[in-house]
This record gives C-alpha cells, structure tokens and sequence, in this order.
C-alpha cells in the first residue's frame, strides 16, 4: 500500500520502503515546518525533512574533489553562488569549505573562483588534501 511521505519522520523508515510503496508523483517537502526566511538560517540549524538530500549522502560517486586553500580566497562568494549543488559552506560572507557529502566534483566552483592562483583546485578524489594543498600551483605571471 502507498505511504504518505508526509507521515514518515525517520529517513531509515524510507529506506524499507519499496518502490511501489511511495505515492507516485509525491511532493517532498524541504522541512519538517515553515520556515520564513530560509538565507538567513544556519544550514545546521534548519529543520531538514527526512525526505530532503541534505540528509543522504550523495557525493560519493565524484572521481576529482574541489579543495579549498584559505589563505588564497578573497570570500567573493562565486563558488557558493554558482555551486549547483549548495555544496559549498559559507557562514557570514566567509567561506568555510566544501561539504563533500553533497559535492558532485562538477568543478564549476574551481571555474568560477578569481584568484590566481585559485583558491579551489580540483585534484584526484584519493588524494589527501593536506597533500593537495603542498601541490599548489604559484601565481601565474602577466604575459
Ligand atoms: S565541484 Fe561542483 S558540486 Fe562540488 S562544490 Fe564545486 S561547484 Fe559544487
Ligand atoms: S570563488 Fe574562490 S576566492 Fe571566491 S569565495 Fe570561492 S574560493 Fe574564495
């Protein structure tokens, strides 16, 4: 029999459903209640459904990983704006890093970033990012 997702309150209890237990062509709501002005809530303080992909771990098929070294970003905020995937974290205008539970390694974070060199790098999903960050590439001079 079909369930109303609207009745579920654990994603562990989605997981034992099977596919013809969900309502076909069912809305899924972002959070368990309205919240008005979702910006201007900390992403760890929202009220995210069960039902939400904030709360599955979706990033674990990337092959190549954005890393992010702090001491090259001016927090201009284009990676967060331009990330399709919300998967970039930044708390009062500064950027804090990626959130690689999301991160689909699409790299347009890395295309978009200024800086030269970039603050964000794409580099080998294996590699640690202490190792990536010893790699950096110098500054590109002015031809
Ligand atoms: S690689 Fe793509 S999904 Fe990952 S943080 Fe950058 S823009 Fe977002
Ligand atoms: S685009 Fe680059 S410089 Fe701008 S906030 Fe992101 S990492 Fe920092």
């Amino acid at each position: 029999m079909a369930k109303d997702l609207k009745e579920i309150k654990d994603i562990e209890e989605i997981k034992e459903l099977g596919w013809d237990e969900l309502i076909p062509g069912a809305a899924l709501f972002s959070f368990t209640e309205p919240v008005e002005d979702v910006a201007e809530v900390p992403m760890d303080e929202r009220p995210y459904a069960p039902t939400n992909s904030h709360e599955w771990q979706v990033g674990d098929w990337r092959v190549e990983k954005p890393v992010y070294n702090r001491d090259l970003c001016i927090d201009c905020q284009f990676c967060w704006v331009f990330c399709p995937d919300m998967s970039i974290l930044s708390r009062d205008k500064k950027m804090i890093g990626v959130i690689y539970e999301h991160c689909k390694g699409c790299g347009i974070c890395v295309e978009v970033c200024p800086t030269n060199p970039k603050s964000l790098l794409m580099f080998p999903e294996h590699m640690e990012n202490e190792k990536a960050l010893e790699m950096w590439p110098k500054k590109e001079e002015k031809k």
